[in-house]
């Protein structure tokens, strides 16, 4: 009965623009440049979550049935009826990543200083304007369940796999730059519905957190132990993640407030309008076809929103000429975006 109130993205990340500040977690670090971790504030959201409506969902969108969720889900299903869980179950202001809001409070669970309370109301709804209330509810919840943070995961094996697919040098070799960029991504074993882009408005410019999900590979009936494995998804997933890190200044410079109302007419209402979106969805398909095969990046446009194919298409003219700074094509797609929305009636 909740299913239809669940927006979520497989794989689609959106961005989660929230200015707290990102608290120190124990993170593995396999080289500099890229790190994982489980943030224990927001699996103790998560679990609150799932129990306010793992029952009233599709069996899709259910956690994995995991070791990990044997250890870290089911000791805790005698407290469905916590202040907590009921206000999520009740709510109607909520999203699957809402746990995320999470990364907000300190290791005490106490809301930090200087939140952009405006951004965080319109992510997370109620949540968002009533972090105090949310922060009691979560110390009252973490007491009561005697939550255990003892997650014992082993992340070598991804670390070790995402720096042997060498993608830092194909983004520089796509981007035609050597600029560093950091990745940190949260590992949430008990997600499997929604993977999030969490941008820090205090974050070092080169640097980018994101969430990512735990999916199930077989049917979700039995137990199964918890391997974090590299696949095509989350290749996927780091590329896009760090083409936002390319692109981020450049659609800054030319993402102007013109072209912002013009896509937010009420004539484009149903029309996938998120220009980064789309602009980071085209270059990503397109990296991964020149490293990995134009029928992957063929059948990864395919499932991406119809303008990200526009952008795909461009690419090509940047593809083709060795002499070309990225800037300058990305200016000439986003100019033909423009363009697009100025001359289209609706979709
Ligand atoms: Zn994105």
């Amino acid at each position: 009965m909740f299913t239809h109130k669940i927006k979520y993205l497989y794989f689609a990340l959106g961005v989660l623009a929230i200015g707290c500040q990102q608290q120190k977690t124990p993170i593995k670090t396999a080289e500099k440049s890229i790190t994982i971790a489980i943030d224990d504030r927001v699996e103790l959201l998560r679990v609150a979550y799932f129990l306010a409506l793992e029952d009233s969902i599709d069996v899709d969108l259910k956690p994995c049935y995991t070791d990990f969720y044997q250890r870290n889900f089911e000791p805790y299903k005698k407290y469905k009826n916590h202040p907590l869980v009921q206000k999520i179950r009740t709510g109607d202001e909520w999203n699957a990543d809402l746990p995320t809001i999470a990364l907000c409070l300190d290791k005490y669970l106490q809301p930090k200083d200087s939140l952009p309370q405006k951004e965080l109301i319109q992510q997370f709804g109620w949540y968002g304007a009533h972090l105090d209330s949310l922060s009691k509810l979560l110390i009252d919840f973490k007491k009561t369940i005697k939550f255990s943070n003892s997650y014992n995961v082993n992340f070598k094996p991804f670390l070790d796999a995402i720096t042997a697919s060498q993608i830092p040098e194909k983004l520089h070799q796509f981007f035609r730059t050597d600029k560093k960029t950091n990745l940190h991504i949260l590992f949430d074993p008990l997600n499997r519905i929604t993977n999030k882009a969490i941008t820090f408005t205090n974050n070092p410019k080169n640097e980018r957190l994101f969430l990512i999900t735990y999916l199930c590979d077989q049917p979700n009936d039995t137990v199964k132990p918890l391997h974090l494995r590299w696949n095509e998804d989350y290749r996927r997933i780091v590329i896009h993640e760090n083409t936002h890190m390319y692109t981020n200044e450049f659609f800054s410079k030319y993402y102007d407030n013109t072209f912002d109302s013009i896509v937010h007419q009420e004539k484009f209402k149903d029309t996938y309008h998120d220009i980064d979106e789309i602009m980071v969805r085209g270059i990503t398909a397109k990296i991964l076809a020149l490293n990995y095969g134009k029928s992957v990046g063929d059948e990864e446009i395919k499932h991406q929103p119809k303008l990200s194919k526009m952008v795909y298409d461009d690419l090509e003219r940047y593809t083709t000429n060795n002499q070309m700074p990225f800037e300058k094509i990305y200016k000439v797609i986003i100019d033909d975006l423009r363009t697009h929305f100025l001359t289209a009636d609706n979709e």
